[in-house]
């Protein structure tokens, strides 16, 4: 049996770089060797969306022209949509008893995301305890890997915990799943101080007008300390090399660049106007891509609701053999 792959996204915002070469980009070489399940992760999205559904509901089309748009096939993949997967919410309850409220207190990523979201009547419950959904979702599909930013490894590490634990109190029912990071786990934003997120100003969307693209990569953060071109300049934080190395094909000019800028006497502009065109480069295939399956977007709905039915045989298996383990499948008794 083939390996297994479980991975997703919270539709809170189309995808951006960060997403693409943080996870997509692995998904779509992926889904040739393992069975891969892709998640819309709209239920975790309420977690700090709760008043706002409908901008949760409008990003899942996004969400799923831009998959389709990178190459992910659903002939290969699944794509499912997590709402419409009961068994995941069921699990989720019954690994809540798993984990202390201390424990999601000390998650590096929640503690992080949460100095950005300032909730102001306090936190919800149910974004504190995301990490035990995501440990659902995880376990759900059986996955033994999981694609995904740095920024998830803490809730990989949450996940093994729960599957331990679960393993010790009812005996050997769960997989660990391992993360799988890309050479480039952590893309930083446009503004070189945070991630790339869709919560921030910071991000370059799969689906910007060249125009957007343009704007935003000519106003890139560089090297602050690069005031007159022909001063030394940094090219490891500056996000715009790093842009280059993430994206860009030819090595041999870049790591030329680089070399000019880091002796000095090599202009911001002139970078930015070679990042731009690398990234025009990119972009344009997938945003044709998107324009064309943007012209039936029922048929793409299909495709979400199709790969969530086949989700729903598998996760409601993994629930029964849970409460199986657990002694609580009173009518097979
Ligand atoms: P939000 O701000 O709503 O949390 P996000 O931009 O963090 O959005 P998610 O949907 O939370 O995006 O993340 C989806 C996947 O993309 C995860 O695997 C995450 O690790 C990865 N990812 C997100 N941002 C980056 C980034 N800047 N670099 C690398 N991977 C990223
Ligand atoms: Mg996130």
């Amino acid at each position: 049996m083939k390996d297994i792959i479980l991975t997703g996204d919270r539709p809170t915002g189309k995808l951006h770089l960060g997403h693409y070469i943080g996870s997509l980009k692995s998904r779509v070489e992926l889904q040739n060797k393992y069975k891969q399940y892709v998640m819309v992760a709209d239920v975790q999205a309420l977690t700090d969306n709760a008043d706002n559904p409908q901008k949760v509901r409008d990003n899942i089309i996004e969400l799923l022209l831009d998959y389709l748009s990178v190459g992910i096939d659903p002939n290969k993949t699944t794509i499912c949509i997590q709402s419409m997967i009961p068994a995941i919410a069921e699990l989720t309850i019954f690994y809540l008893n798993l984990v202390s409220v201390s424990r999601l207190e000390r998650n590096p990523t929640i503690k992080q995301e949460l100095k950005m979201r300032n909730f102001s009547g306090g936190i919800p419950a149910g974004f504190l305890t995301y990490p035990v959904s995501q440990a659902a979702d995880i376990t759900a599909f059986q996955a033994n890997f999981v694609p995904a930013g740095e920024d998830q490894a803490p809730m990989i590490e949450q996940t093994c915990e729960i599957v331990r634990r679960f393993n010790t109190y009812y005996g050997e029912t769960l997989k660990e799943p391992k993360i799988i990071l890309s050479k480039t786990p952590r893309l930083v934003g446009t503004d070189g101080k945070s991630k790339m997120s869709k919560s921030l100003r910071n991000k370059i969307y799969l689906a910007d007008s060249p125009d957007d693209i343009e704007k935003k990569v000519m106003s890139m953060f560089t090297d602050p300390n690069h005031l007159n071109v022909n001063d030394p300049g940094n090219t490891k934080d500056n996000p715009v090399f790093i842009y280059l190395d993430a994206f860009g094909e030819d090595k041999e000019k870049i790591a030329a660049m680089k070399a000019h800028y880091e002796r000095g006497g090599l202009g911001d502009v002139k970078v930015k106007k070679y990042l731009n065109e690398v990234l025009q480069g990119f972009l344009e295939p997938i945003r044709i891509k998107r324009e064309a399956l943007q012209k039936d977007l029922k048929a793409i709905y299909k495709i979400a609701f199709d790969g969530t039915k086949e989700a729903n045989i598998v996760t409601a298996d993994t629930l029964k053999n849970v409460k199986k383990a657990m002694r609580i499948n009173y009518q097979d008794m």
